[in-house]
Protein backbone atom coordinates (compact mmCIF):
# COMPACT_ATOMS: atom_id res chain seq x y z
CA UNK A 1 0.00 0.00 0.00
CA UNK A 2 1.24 4.22 -0.71
CA UNK A 3 1.05 5.10 3.26
CA UNK A 4 1.55 9.21 4.33
CA UNK A 5 3.02 9.12 7.77
CA UNK A 6 2.80 12.49 9.52
CA UNK A 7 5.46 13.02 11.96
CA UNK A 8 7.51 10.38 10.79
CA UNK A 9 10.30 11.91 11.35
CA UNK A 10 9.65 11.80 15.85
CA UNK A 11 10.47 8.67 17.94
CA UNK A 12 7.56 6.64 17.09
CA UNK A 13 6.38 7.61 13.65
CA UNK A 14 10.43 7.21 12.33
CA UNK A 15 9.96 3.52 13.66
CA UNK A 16 6.81 2.94 11.88
CA UNK A 17 7.93 4.13 8.76
CA UNK A 18 10.53 1.39 9.04
CA UNK A 19 8.28 -1.05 10.16
CA UNK A 20 6.02 -0.14 6.88
CA UNK A 21 8.91 -0.36 4.26
CA UNK A 22 9.95 -3.71 6.07
CA UNK A 23 6.33 -5.43 5.28
CA UNK A 24 6.61 -3.79 1.66
CA UNK A 25 5.01 -0.73 1.52
CA UNK A 26 5.80 2.29 0.13
CA UNK A 27 6.24 5.44 2.70
CA UNK A 28 5.78 8.69 2.33
CA UNK A 29 6.69 10.85 5.57
CA UNK A 30 5.43 14.45 5.87
CA UNK A 31 7.15 16.34 8.80
CA UNK A 32 7.90 19.89 9.78
CA UNK A 33 11.02 18.84 11.88
CA UNK A 34 9.83 21.34 14.18
CA UNK A 35 10.39 18.68 16.88
CA UNK A 36 11.65 15.58 15.26
CA UNK A 37 14.99 14.80 12.98
CA UNK A 38 15.88 14.61 8.98
CA UNK A 39 18.46 11.74 10.31
CA UNK A 40 15.31 9.51 11.62
CA UNK A 41 13.67 9.44 8.82
CA UNK A 42 14.39 6.00 7.39
CA UNK A 43 15.89 5.36 3.87
CA UNK A 44 13.05 4.44 1.44
CA UNK A 45 10.74 6.69 2.63
CA UNK A 46 10.35 9.98 0.52
CA UNK A 47 10.51 12.95 2.90
CA UNK A 48 8.58 15.87 2.40
CA UNK A 49 9.37 18.73 4.80
CA UNK A 50 6.25 20.46 5.50
CA UNK A 51 3.39 21.14 7.79
CA UNK A 52 0.42 19.02 7.72
CA UNK A 53 -1.89 21.83 7.21
CA UNK A 54 0.27 23.87 4.70
CA UNK A 55 -1.71 22.55 1.36
CA UNK A 56 0.29 24.26 -1.05
CA UNK A 57 2.39 20.96 0.23
CA UNK A 58 -0.24 18.58 1.32
CA UNK A 59 -2.64 19.17 -1.60
CA UNK A 60 0.22 18.07 -4.76
CA UNK A 61 1.27 14.81 -2.54
CA UNK A 62 -1.96 13.61 -1.97
CA UNK A 63 -2.74 14.49 -6.01
CA UNK A 64 0.19 12.22 -7.40
CA UNK A 65 0.19 10.20 -4.55
CA UNK A 66 -3.37 8.30 -4.14
CA UNK A 67 -2.13 7.20 -1.05
CA UNK A 68 -3.99 4.09 0.18
CA UNK A 69 -3.64 4.95 4.13
CA UNK A 70 -2.60 8.01 6.35
CA UNK A 71 -1.20 7.22 9.63
CA UNK A 72 -0.97 10.42 11.58
CA UNK A 73 1.48 10.61 14.57
CA UNK A 74 3.09 14.33 13.92
CA UNK A 75 1.18 16.42 16.93
CA UNK A 76 3.22 18.16 20.10
CA UNK A 77 3.16 15.29 22.55
CA UNK A 78 4.29 17.19 26.44
CA UNK A 79 1.40 17.50 28.92
CA UNK A 80 3.10 19.94 30.93
CA UNK A 81 3.95 22.67 28.26
CA UNK A 82 0.10 22.58 27.09
CA UNK A 83 -1.38 23.26 30.28
CA UNK A 84 1.17 26.51 29.84
CA UNK A 85 0.49 26.66 26.03
CA UNK A 86 -2.99 25.38 25.50
CA UNK A 87 -3.69 27.45 22.26
CA UNK A 88 -0.64 26.29 20.60
CA UNK A 89 -1.74 22.55 21.33
CA UNK A 90 -5.43 22.54 20.00
CA UNK A 91 -3.96 24.65 17.12
CA UNK A 92 -1.09 22.43 16.34
CA UNK A 93 -3.19 19.06 17.26
CA UNK A 94 -6.36 19.81 16.87
CA UNK A 95 -6.90 22.46 14.09
CA UNK A 96 -4.19 21.49 11.92
CA UNK A 97 -4.89 17.80 11.88
CA UNK A 98 -8.59 18.73 10.65
CA UNK A 99 -6.94 20.44 7.53
CA UNK A 100 -4.69 17.02 6.89
CA UNK A 101 -8.08 14.77 7.61
CA UNK A 102 -10.27 16.82 5.53
CA UNK A 103 -7.75 17.24 2.57
CA UNK A 104 -6.92 13.17 3.07
CA UNK A 105 -10.73 12.23 2.40
CA UNK A 106 -11.01 14.64 -0.09
CA UNK A 107 -8.06 12.93 -1.64
CA UNK A 108 -9.69 9.52 -1.95
CA UNK A 109 -7.86 7.87 1.42
CA UNK A 110 -9.66 5.80 3.01
CA UNK A 111 -7.57 4.07 5.77
CA UNK A 112 -6.64 6.66 8.56
CA UNK A 113 -4.49 5.44 11.72
CA UNK A 114 -4.30 8.25 14.51
CA UNK A 115 -1.69 8.86 17.40
CA UNK A 116 -3.32 9.04 20.36
CA UNK A 117 -3.37 8.24 24.31
CA UNK A 118 -4.26 6.88 27.63
CA UNK A 119 -4.44 10.49 28.94
CA UNK A 120 -7.95 10.01 27.24
CA UNK A 121 -9.15 8.48 30.19
CA UNK A 122 -7.68 10.72 33.09
CA UNK A 123 -7.36 9.12 36.23
CA UNK A 124 -8.30 5.81 36.05
CA UNK A 125 -11.62 4.78 37.92
CA UNK A 126 -10.90 1.36 37.58
CA UNK A 127 -7.87 -0.83 36.20
CA UNK A 128 -7.50 -2.31 34.07
CA UNK A 129 -7.47 0.31 31.40
CA UNK A 130 -10.26 -0.68 29.09
CA UNK A 131 -11.36 1.43 25.90
CA UNK A 132 -14.94 1.52 27.68
CA UNK A 133 -13.80 3.96 30.27
CA UNK A 134 -14.84 7.27 30.52
CA UNK A 135 -12.51 9.95 28.35
CA UNK A 136 -11.91 12.43 30.95
CA UNK A 137 -9.06 14.14 29.61
CA UNK A 138 -6.97 16.24 32.08
CA UNK A 139 -4.72 18.97 29.79
CA UNK A 140 -5.20 20.43 26.63
CA UNK A 141 -2.75 17.77 24.85
CA UNK A 142 -4.80 14.72 26.04
CA UNK A 143 -8.47 16.97 25.18
CA UNK A 144 -6.50 17.43 21.75
CA UNK A 145 -6.46 13.79 21.23
CA UNK A 146 -10.42 13.16 22.10
CA UNK A 147 -10.74 16.38 19.63
CA UNK A 148 -9.42 14.35 17.03
CA UNK A 149 -10.55 11.29 18.12
CA UNK A 150 -14.23 12.18 18.12
CA UNK A 151 -13.79 14.13 14.34
CA UNK A 152 -12.82 10.71 13.41
CA UNK A 153 -16.00 8.94 14.53
CA UNK A 154 -17.78 11.27 13.04
CA UNK A 155 -16.09 11.25 9.26
CA UNK A 156 -16.70 7.43 9.75
CA UNK A 157 -20.04 7.98 10.23
CA UNK A 158 -20.34 9.76 7.40
CA UNK A 159 -18.09 7.98 5.07
CA UNK A 160 -19.22 4.35 4.99
CA UNK A 161 -15.61 2.83 3.71
CA UNK A 162 -13.62 4.32 6.13
CA UNK A 163 -11.83 2.18 8.45
CA UNK A 164 -10.20 5.34 11.21
CA UNK A 165 -8.28 3.82 14.39
CA UNK A 166 -7.29 5.60 16.87
CA UNK A 167 -4.07 3.85 18.98
CA UNK A 168 -4.39 4.89 22.57
CA UNK A 169 -0.51 4.35 23.03
CA UNK A 170 0.58 4.09 26.99
CA UNK A 171 4.26 4.85 27.64
CA UNK A 172 5.75 4.36 24.24
CA UNK A 173 9.66 3.34 25.70
CA UNK A 174 12.78 1.48 23.90
CA UNK A 175 14.53 1.64 20.71
CA UNK A 176 15.49 0.06 18.06
CA UNK A 177 18.87 -0.34 16.32
CA UNK A 178 18.39 2.67 14.39
CA UNK A 179 15.76 4.79 16.48
CA UNK A 180 15.20 5.90 19.75
CA UNK A 181 13.76 8.51 22.25
CA UNK A 182 15.42 11.66 21.15
CA UNK A 183 13.15 14.74 22.64
CA UNK A 184 14.31 18.36 23.43
CA UNK A 185 13.70 18.85 26.09
CA UNK A 186 13.19 15.41 27.01
CA UNK A 187 10.54 14.93 30.01
CA UNK A 188 10.17 10.96 30.34
CA UNK A 189 11.17 8.50 32.61
CA UNK A 190 13.58 6.14 30.86
CA UNK A 191 15.55 8.53 28.71
CA UNK A 192 16.27 10.77 32.00
CA UNK A 193 17.28 8.37 34.31
CA UNK A 194 19.74 7.07 31.97
CA UNK A 195 21.17 10.51 31.67
CA UNK A 196 21.39 10.81 35.04
CA UNK A 197 22.87 7.01 35.07
CA UNK A 198 25.40 8.66 32.66
CA UNK A 199 26.38 11.79 34.24
CA UNK A 200 25.09 13.50 32.06
CA UNK A 201 22.20 15.25 34.11
CA UNK A 202 21.23 16.54 37.10
CA UNK A 203 20.03 13.74 39.73
CA UNK A 204 16.34 12.22 38.26
CA UNK A 205 14.00 13.70 40.64
CA UNK A 206 11.10 10.89 41.24
CA UNK A 207 7.57 12.43 41.68
CA UNK A 208 6.60 11.39 44.71
CA UNK A 209 7.43 8.20 46.26
CA UNK A 210 3.88 8.50 49.07
CA UNK A 211 1.88 6.68 46.48
CA UNK A 212 -0.80 4.21 47.54
CA UNK A 213 1.46 1.22 45.43
CA UNK A 214 3.96 -1.56 46.52
CA UNK A 215 7.25 0.92 46.73
CA UNK A 216 5.12 4.68 46.82
CA UNK A 217 5.97 5.44 43.27
CA UNK A 218 3.77 5.30 40.15
CA UNK A 219 2.76 2.42 38.14
CA UNK A 220 3.08 2.71 34.76
CA UNK A 221 2.71 0.43 31.25
CA UNK A 222 5.66 1.02 28.75
CA UNK A 223 5.13 -0.48 25.51
CA UNK A 224 8.27 -0.79 22.93
CA UNK A 225 8.33 1.00 20.28
CA UNK A 226 8.62 -1.96 17.88
CA UNK A 227 5.19 -3.57 19.62
CA UNK A 228 3.62 -0.07 18.97
CA UNK A 229 5.03 0.07 15.20
CA UNK A 230 3.29 -3.23 14.25
CA UNK A 231 0.02 -2.17 16.09
CA UNK A 232 0.15 0.73 13.14
CA UNK A 233 1.65 -1.83 10.50
CA UNK A 234 -1.90 -4.45 11.59
CA UNK A 235 -4.44 -1.27 11.73
CA UNK A 236 -3.05 -0.10 7.86
CA UNK A 237 -3.25 -3.40 6.94
CA UNK A 238 -6.69 -4.54 8.90
CA UNK A 239 -9.56 -5.85 6.04
CA UNK A 240 -13.46 -5.50 6.93
CA UNK A 241 -12.25 -2.84 9.26
CA UNK A 242 -14.88 0.39 8.28
CA UNK A 243 -15.99 2.52 10.77
CA UNK A 244 -13.91 4.02 14.10
CA UNK A 245 -12.20 1.70 15.99
CA UNK A 246 -10.05 2.72 19.45
CA UNK A 247 -7.58 0.60 20.43
CA UNK A 248 -5.39 0.54 24.06
CA UNK A 249 -1.74 -0.36 22.99
CA UNK A 250 -0.12 -1.56 25.99
CA UNK A 251 2.03 -4.23 27.58
CA UNK A 252 -0.74 -4.88 29.95
CA UNK A 253 1.24 -4.70 33.33
CA UNK A 254 2.33 -2.03 34.97
CA UNK A 255 6.55 -0.99 36.43
CA UNK A 256 6.62 1.53 39.08
CA UNK A 257 9.56 4.29 38.64
CA UNK A 258 12.09 2.42 41.28
CA UNK A 259 11.57 -0.77 38.97
CA UNK A 260 12.57 0.91 36.09
CA UNK A 261 15.67 2.98 38.10
CA UNK A 262 16.52 -0.70 39.14
CA UNK A 263 16.29 -2.64 35.79
CA UNK A 264 18.66 0.95 34.45
CA UNK A 265 20.98 0.15 37.01
CA UNK A 266 21.18 -3.27 36.44
CA UNK A 267 21.61 -3.04 32.47
CA UNK A 268 24.20 0.14 32.32
CA UNK A 269 25.91 -0.94 35.63
CA UNK A 270 25.81 2.42 37.09
CA UNK A 271 23.46 3.89 39.52
CA UNK A 272 21.08 6.67 39.18
CA UNK A 273 21.21 9.09 41.58
CA UNK A 274 18.16 10.41 42.13
CA UNK A 275 16.33 12.47 44.76
CA UNK A 276 12.80 12.60 45.84
CA UNK A 277 10.20 15.20 45.08
CA UNK A 278 6.65 16.17 45.66
CA UNK A 279 4.28 14.59 43.32
CA UNK A 280 3.80 16.10 39.90
CA UNK A 281 0.37 17.61 39.22
CA UNK A 282 -2.33 14.79 37.48
CA UNK A 283 0.11 12.11 37.32
CA UNK A 284 -2.50 8.91 38.15
CA UNK A 285 -1.08 6.13 40.69
CA UNK A 286 -1.30 3.22 38.44
CA UNK A 287 -2.44 3.18 34.64
CA UNK A 288 -2.06 -0.13 32.57
CA UNK A 289 -3.79 -1.20 29.30
CA UNK A 290 -6.13 -3.58 29.00
CA UNK A 291 -5.81 -4.92 25.14
CA UNK A 292 -8.23 -7.60 24.73
CA UNK A 293 -9.64 -5.80 22.06
CA UNK A 294 -6.52 -4.85 19.43
CA UNK A 295 -5.43 -8.59 20.46
CA UNK A 296 -9.29 -9.76 19.13
CA UNK A 297 -9.97 -7.12 16.39
CA UNK A 298 -6.46 -6.91 14.89
CA UNK A 299 -4.12 -10.15 16.27
CA UNK A 300 -1.62 -7.80 18.05
CA UNK A 301 -0.18 -8.67 21.33
CA UNK A 302 2.96 -6.84 22.81
CA UNK A 303 6.21 -9.53 22.10
CA UNK A 304 9.18 -6.74 23.13
CA UNK A 305 7.79 -4.82 25.92
CA UNK A 306 9.23 -6.82 28.88
CA UNK A 307 11.11 -3.83 30.53
CA UNK A 308 14.77 -5.40 30.49
CA UNK A 309 14.07 -5.64 26.96
CA UNK A 310 13.22 -2.28 26.68
CA UNK A 311 15.61 -0.68 29.01
CA UNK A 312 18.25 -2.76 27.45
CA UNK A 313 17.04 -1.19 24.36
CA UNK A 314 17.04 2.12 25.59
CA UNK A 315 20.32 2.08 26.98
CA UNK A 316 22.33 0.67 23.99
CA UNK A 317 20.64 3.32 22.14
CA UNK A 318 21.25 6.66 24.51
CA UNK A 319 23.16 9.28 22.57
CA UNK A 320 25.30 9.32 26.02
CA UNK A 321 25.39 6.21 26.60
CA UNK A 322 28.81 4.73 26.26
CA UNK A 323 27.72 2.02 24.03
CA UNK A 324 25.63 4.02 21.84
CA UNK A 325 26.97 4.14 18.53
CA UNK A 326 24.17 5.79 16.04
CA UNK A 327 24.80 9.23 14.79
CA UNK A 328 21.39 10.44 14.33
CA UNK A 329 22.55 13.39 12.69
CA UNK A 330 20.88 17.19 13.72
P1 LIG B 1 7.84 13.30 18.44
O1 LIG B 1 7.83 14.71 18.91
O2 LIG B 1 9.11 12.52 18.51
O3 LIG B 1 7.32 13.24 16.94
C1 LIG B 1 6.33 14.12 16.44
C2 LIG B 1 6.76 14.55 15.04
O4 LIG B 1 5.71 15.35 14.48
C3 LIG B 1 8.03 15.38 15.03
O5 LIG B 1 8.93 14.85 14.08
C4 LIG B 1 7.55 16.78 14.63
O6 LIG B 1 8.53 17.50 13.90
C5 LIG B 1 6.32 16.47 13.82
N1 LIG B 1 5.30 17.54 13.80
C6 LIG B 1 4.69 18.11 14.87
N2 LIG B 1 3.79 19.02 14.44
C7 LIG B 1 3.83 19.02 13.07
C8 LIG B 1 3.10 19.70 12.06
N3 LIG B 1 2.17 20.62 12.35
N4 LIG B 1 3.37 19.41 10.78
C9 LIG B 1 4.33 18.48 10.45
N5 LIG B 1 5.05 17.81 11.37
C10 LIG B 1 4.79 18.07 12.67
O7 LIG B 1 6.67 12.55 19.25
P2 LIG B 1 6.45 10.99 19.52
O8 LIG B 1 6.83 10.71 20.93
O9 LIG B 1 7.02 10.19 18.40
O10 LIG B 1 4.87 10.95 19.43
C11 LIG B 1 4.20 10.73 18.20
C12 LIG B 1 2.72 10.78 18.41
O11 LIG B 1 2.35 9.84 19.42
C13 LIG B 1 2.18 12.14 18.89
O12 LIG B 1 0.94 12.37 18.26
C14 LIG B 1 2.00 11.92 20.38
O13 LIG B 1 0.99 12.76 20.89
C15 LIG B 1 1.57 10.46 20.42
N6 LIG B 1 1.84 9.78 21.70
C16 LIG B 1 3.13 9.65 22.15
C17 LIG B 1 3.36 8.97 23.35
C18 LIG B 1 4.76 8.77 23.89
O14 LIG B 1 4.91 8.12 24.95
N7 LIG B 1 5.81 9.26 23.22
C19 LIG B 1 2.29 8.43 24.08
C20 LIG B 1 0.99 8.60 23.59
C21 LIG B 1 0.78 9.26 22.38
N1 LIG C 1 8.66 10.44 36.44
C1 LIG C 1 9.49 10.80 37.49
N2 LIG C 1 10.49 11.69 37.25
C2 LIG C 1 10.72 12.22 36.00
C3 LIG C 1 9.87 11.83 34.94
C4 LIG C 1 8.85 10.94 35.20
O1 LIG C 1 9.31 10.34 38.62
O2 LIG C 1 11.64 13.04 35.85
C5 LIG C 1 7.56 9.48 36.70
C6 LIG C 1 6.18 10.06 36.42
O3 LIG C 1 5.65 10.61 37.60
C7 LIG C 1 5.41 8.81 35.97
C8 LIG C 1 6.46 7.93 35.32
O4 LIG C 1 7.72 8.41 35.78
O5 LIG C 1 4.91 8.13 37.09
C9 LIG C 1 6.45 8.02 33.80
O6 LIG C 1 6.45 9.40 33.44
P1 LIG C 1 6.66 9.90 31.94
O7 LIG C 1 6.75 11.40 32.02
O8 LIG C 1 7.80 9.16 31.34
O9 LIG C 1 5.36 9.44 31.18
P2 LIG C 1 3.81 9.70 31.53
O10 LIG C 1 3.38 8.54 32.38
O11 LIG C 1 3.72 11.01 32.23
O12 LIG C 1 3.18 9.70 30.19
Amino acid sequence: MKVLVTGGAGYIGSTTAAELLRRGHEVVVLDSLVRGHRAAVPTGAAFVHGDIADRSVLVPILAEARFDALVHFAAFAYVGESMSEPAMYLDNNVARSLVLFREALSHGVRRIVFSSSCTVYGLPARLPLDESHPKAALSPYGASKIMCEQALRWFADATPDLSAVALRYFNAAGATEERGEDHDPETHLIPLAIDAAMGHSEPLVIFGDDYDTKDGTCLRDYVHILDLAEAHALSVEAGDHEGFHAYNVGAGRAYSVREVLAEIEAVSGRPVPFKVGPRREGDAPALFAGTELIRDRLGWRAKFSSLARIVSDAVRWHPQSSTASVDRGE
